[in-house]
C-alpha cells in the first residue's frame, strides 16, 4: 500500500501548477474594454482642467457616504485631508472582513476599473502622492485582477509605475479599522490608534491620509460619469440613494442586491428570492455582527444609515443575514461574541477581557442579565475602538428581543 506512483503524482502536481498560474479568474471588464467604453475620460479631463471643489460638490450633492460602514459624507473627507500640508496619501480599505459582507468583492470581480478610476479621481482631488490598496488575502482572484489591471494602467501611462501600491492583508478583522489598517500598511501590528489626531491629519507615516472603502470609490466614478442623480434621484421611504446589500442566510438567492437605501428587510428578502422553502422569517442581522439581531416583527425600518440607531443597531456595511425559525438567536449572538473574542486585537482590557467574559456568561444555561449589562456598559464606555464598543450590541439586542431564549 505504500507504493507511490511517481508518474501520476508528477502529473497531478503539474496540473495544479498549471492551474495556479492561470488562477480561476471570473469574467470581468478589463482595461481595454473599459477604456473603449469611455473609461478614464473623466479622470483625464479632470487632470487636464478640473476643479476639485466642483467634483467635491457633485459627490456631496449625490449624498455619497462611506460605504465601509461608518457612513461619513465622502466629499467632506476630501476637504479635511486637503486642509493639511502634504505629502498626502490615499489608502483604500479593501479588507472587507465584516462577516456577511462581500459587496466589494462583487464589484471588484466584475468591474475593477470603475473602482480604480474612482480611486484615481479621489487621489487627484486631494493631490495624493501615492495610493495604497489594502486588500484582503482571502480574495485571491481579486488580487490577481488588481495586479493585472494596475499593470495595464501603468502600461497605458495612466499612472506612474509604483504609484498604486497593492498590499495584502493577513486575515485580521481589526485591520479593517482604518487606523489599524494604517499601522499594518506601515508594517506594524494592526492595532487601532487613539483619536484625535484623525487619519485625515496624521495617517500613513504621519502624513494626511484619505481613507475610502472600495465601494465608495466605485460610486465616485458613477457620480462623475452619470451625474449625482444616479444616487440622489432614487427615493424610497423618505431615504435617498442606493445600498449594496450583501444578503445571506435562509433566502433563496443570497448575493449582492442593489436596492434603494430606504428598503426594509422585507424588500431585501424579496429581492433575494424570498425565504427558503420550509423556513419562516424569525430575525435578521442588519449590518454585520456588531449590529446584533433584530426580530422579524421590526420589518418596516428602512435599512439605511441613521435609521437603526434608535433601535440600538446600525446598517454598517449592509451585511444582512436572515435567520429562520430553525435558527437560535441565542446561538447566533454567542457566535458573534466568539468572533469578537477571536478578533479583538487585545490592546485594551475592556475589549480583550470583556469579550472573553461575555462568551463565558453566554454559555451558561441561563444568562446573568444584570452582569452582562454591567459588562456591556463598561465595554461600550471604555474600549478604544469600535470593535469593543459595538461588541455588546448582540448581547443587549438578544436580551431585549429574544428574552425567552436567554
Ligand atoms: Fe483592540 Fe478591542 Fe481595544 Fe479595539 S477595542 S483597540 S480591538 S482591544
Amino acid at each position: 500500500h505504500n507504493h507511490i506512483d511517481h508518474a501520476s503524482v508528477a502529473k497531478v502536481e503539474a496540473a495544479i501548477a498549471a492551474e495556479d498560474t492561470h488562477a480561476h479568474l471570473p469574467q470581468y471588464e478589463g482595461y481595454r474594454a473599459y477604456a473603449i467604453a469611455g473609461g478614464y475620460e473623466v479622470l483625464k479631463d479632470l487632470r487636464a482642467n478640473g476643479d476639485w471643489e466642483a467634483v467635491q460638490d457633485k459627490v456631496l450633492s449625490a449624498g455619497l457616504r462611506g460605504l465601509g460602514g461608518a457612513g461619513f459624507p465622502s466629499g467632506k473627507k476630501w476637504g479635511f485631508v486637503r486642509m493639511n500640508e502634504g505629502p498626502r496619501y490615499l489608502a483604500v480599505n479593501g479588507d472587507e472582513g465584516e462577516p456577511g459582507t462581500f459587496k466589494d468583492r462583487y464589484y471588484l470581480e466584475r468591474t475593477p476599473h470603475v473602482f480604480l478610476e474612482g480611486m484615481l479621481i479621489a487621489a487627484w482631488a486631494v493631490e495624493a502622492e501615492k495610493a495604497f490598496i489594502y486588500m484582503r488575502d482571502e480574495y485571491p482572484a481579486v488580487l490577481e485582477i488588481l495586479r493585472r489591471e494596475i499593470a495595464a494602467l501603468e502600461a497605458a501611462g495612466i499612472v506612474e509605475e509604483g504609484y498604486i501600491d497593492l498590499r495584502r492583508g493577513a486575515g485580521a478583522y481589526i485591520c479593517g479599522e482604518e487606523s489599524a489598517m494604517i499601522e499594518s500598511i506601515e508594517g506594524k501590528r494592526g492595532e487601532p490608534r487613539h483619536r484625535p489626531p484623525f487619519v485625515a491629519q496624521v495617517g500613513i507615516f504621519g502624513q494626511p491620509t484619505l481613507v475610502h472603502n472600495v465601494e465608495t470609490l466605485y460610486w465616485v466614478t458613477k457620480i462623475n460619469r452619470e451625474g449625482p442623480e444616479c444616487l440622489n434621484a432614487v427615493e424610497k421611504n423618505g431615504r435617498k440613494g442606493l445600498r449594496s446589500y450583501s444578503v445571506s442566510g435562509r433566502v433563496k438567492n443570497p448575493g449582492v442586491h442593489l436596492l434603494p437605501a430606504g428598503s426594509t428587510i422585507l424588500d431585501v428578502i424579496e429581492a433575494a428570492g424570498g425565504m427558503l422553502d420550509g423556513h419562516a422569517f424569525k430575525a435578521y442581522q442588519p449590518g454585520g455582527p456588531s449590529s446584533g439581531l433584530l426580530p422579524a416583527h421590526m420589518d418596516d425600518i428602512p435599512l439605511d444609515f441613521d435609521t437603526l440607531q434608535p433601535h440600538g443597531s446600525f446598517i454598517g456595511s449592509a451585511a444582512v443575514v436572515v435567520l429562520s425559525d430553525q435558527d437560535s438567536a441565542r446561538d447566533a449572538a454567542l457566535n458573534m461574541l466568539r468572533f469578537f473574542e477571536d478578533e479583538s486585537c487585545g490592546q485594551c482590557t475592556p475589549c480583550r477581557v470583556g469579550c472573553e467574559k461575555a462568551v463565558k456568561l453566554m454559555q451558561a444555561e441561563k444568562w446573568d442579565q444584570d452582569l452582562l449589562e454591567e459588562l456591556s456598559a463598561a465595554m461600550i464606555d471604555t474600549s478604544i475602538c469600535g470593535l469593543g464598543q459595538a461588541a455588546p450590541n448582540p448581547i443587549r439586542l438578544t436580551i431585549k428581543h429574544f428574552p425567552e431564549e436567554v
